[in-house]
């Protein structure tokens, strides 16, 4: 695999990152990839860290209160019991999974509050109604590429976390580097 830190792409990459731009980012990213045969996942990764570093402390100064969290649903087991919503799933707390230790934490934080969202549309329903200064995002690297251009459209100030293990049942998210997000302040 290439070193991504050291080529050409990584300038490109990050000049985009710096842009507002649209899903047309995506496709650049995808066919920058496999023109320059490096790992997809390694482009679209340095791509959310220079978002990630750009807001950064915007993000730090937007009050916990005016921050939301955004789950992905295939964080939960399959047996998961919480009924869906037009805002997500309502997380029951049974405790089967981190989901609960997670709402529960981001509650005491301070934050507005914590969804559990099954798609991009669902993101957009919330933004309009929750009207957030922030957010923390937590997807697969693809998907918080794509939620980065709603929240820039919508004015909301992001942060992306990516889950250690992504698919779209029962995924993982590293807890530490969570609650490091959650309260990135000044
Ligand atoms: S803690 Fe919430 S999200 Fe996790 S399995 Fe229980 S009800 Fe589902």
């Amino acid at each position: 695999m290439k070193n991504v830190e050291n080529s050409p792409s990584m300038g490109i990459i990050k000049k985009l990152a710096k842009l507002r731009v649209s899903e047309i980012a995506l496709e650049k990213i995808e066919r920058l990839a496999v023109k320059a045969g490096i790992d997809e996942n390694q482009l679209l990764n340095l791509y959310v860290e220079t978002k990630n570093n750009l807001y950064r402390k915007k993000f730090a100064n937007v009050p916990f209160s005016d921050r939301i969290l955004i789950l992905p649903q295939c964080l939960r087991p399959k047996d998961c019991h919480a009924q869906l919503t037009e805002l997500g799933y309502e997380c029951e707390k049974c405790g089967n999974c981190e989901i609960k230790k997670i709402i529960e934490r981001s509650n005491k934080i301070g934050y507005k509050k914590a969804y559990i969202v099954s798609g991009g549309s669902m993101v957009k329903k919330i933004l309009t109604l929750e009207r957030p200064k922030a957010c923390l995002g937590i997807a697969c690297v693809k998907e918080l590429v794509l939620g980065s251009f709603i929240f820039e459209k919508f004015g909301v100030v992001p942060q992306g976390l990516a889950l250690l293990k992504d698919g779209c049942v029962e995924t993982v998210v590293d807890m530490n580097s969570l609650l490091t997000s959650l309260q990135i302040k000044t």
